[in-house]
């Protein structure tokens, strides 16, 4: 092996892209009109890979004033000593919430590149378990109309979901009638054979999620997220004990402390790679749910999430989140295809095959 095989990483840059949604949206526990994509491109050679992270501006200049001077010149073939260099330059700063968006989204484009640059596809990089990524449909914001909810539930059946999953616990689990009302809505739309799934985004109070969750075992959901807050371990172990629906929870993790956390509270682990640590961070974390017997999820970012979804046994679903799904084809070229209920990606390029749009500069806030 020559040294022109392990070219230096020798560019990192960074964009901000503002989509707004189409009207403000809800869940249980916030509000919202638009959602911020952070891209960052690493380039080594003649190659150049793209990552992301859904967050704010400020990811941004994080990845520029303290992740790129940790990253440039390193041996481009080297995450894993990436990862940590980058890890340890942000421990005066914390190094989660923005820090591991920001991290995250520099991994993801690291492994695209590596990908590039052994010129092979990052499903042969990460590894391939199966070659469709099983979905379920992700939306039904408080905030929805029973019409437009319709409207959602509609998309989701031609796509070929099976399962399906919708906000509950609104206006901080106050609204309790309306949550169920909606579930049945939800059954009536969906059909008998639909998997119902419900996310509560931490709403409820400990006594009120116990009841909304027996309620949830007789109509037949099968998933209840975040009842309580996810720092809530004890609630969420409570709640699993008690109920018959699955409990997950693991959005918010940021590394293998957090999941650490959450195996023994949960049956499913939910875990994103734009905010766990990038795909290395991803792995992992599925490799210690692996331990425990437990399945884990990908939340949101389906297109990213495609890849390294198909890289581990115990997978269970890709959340085919609409808000994502509307945008990451205005952000991105060659976004992984879905029909029959999964994602299927490519595997005929290099890297992840996704590449920024000419016009994507429209959404650029920054
Ligand atoms: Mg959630």
């Amino acid at each position: 092996m020559t040294a022109s095989d392990h070219p230096t990483i020798t560019g990192l840059s960074t964009a901000v892209y503002r989509f707004p949604t189409r009207q403000p949206e809800a869940d249980g526990t916030l509000e919202w009109d638009a959602t911020t994509a952070v891209t960052v491109t690493l380039t080594a050679g003649d190659r150049t890979g793209l990552g992301w992270t859904y967050s704010c501006p400020a990811a941004a200049t994080l990845t520029r004033d303290t992740l790129a001077g940790t990253v440039r010149g390193r041996d481009a073939h080297d995450i894993t000593g990436g990862w940590s260099a980058m890890h340890q330059a942000c421990r005066n700063l914390g190094t989660r919430g923005l820090v591991s968006h920001a991290i995250s989204a520099v991994d993801i484009a690291w492994w695209d590149l590596k990908a590039q640059l052994l010129g092979v596809p990052l499903t042969t990089l990460l590894g391939r378990c199966r070659t469709e990524v099983p979905i379920y449909g992700s939306g039904g914001f408080t905030s929805l109309s029973d019409i437009q909810l319709a409207e959602q539930i509609e998309a989701w059946q031609e796509a070929g979901c099976t399962a399906m999953k919708i906000k509950i616990g609104e206006s901080w689990g106050t609204r309790i009638t309306r949550d169920l009302a909606r579930i049945e809505w939800l059954r009536a739309l969906a059909g008998s054979r639909t998997q119902l799934m419900v996310d509560a985004n931490g709403g409820y109070r400990i006594g009120d999620a116990r009841r909304v969750g027996t309620a949830l075992d007789e109509l037949g959901v099968t998933w209840f997220e975040e009842p309580v807050s996810s720092d809530d371990t004890a609630g969420l172990a409570l709640l699993r004990s008690t109920l018959r629906c699955d409990i997950a929870a693991g959005e918010y993790a940021a590394d293998l402390y957090d999941v650490r956390a959450l195996l023994p509270v949960v049956d499913c682990l939910q875990l994103d790679a734009t905010r766990c640590g990038g795909y290395s961070g991803w792995l992992r974390g599925a490799a210690l749910a692996q331990a425990q017997n437990l399945d884990i999820s990908a939340h949101c970012a389906p297109s990213l999430h495609a890849f390294v979804a198909a890289a581990v046994p115990n997978l269970r679903h890709v959340e085919w989140f609409i808000d994502h799904a509307r945008l990451e084809p205005l952000l991105v070229d060659g976004v992984p295809e879905v029909y029959d209920g999964a994602l299927h990606p490519d595997d005929t390029t290099f890297g992840h095959g996704m590449t920024l749009r000419d016009d994507a500069e429209k959404w650029c806030a920054a």
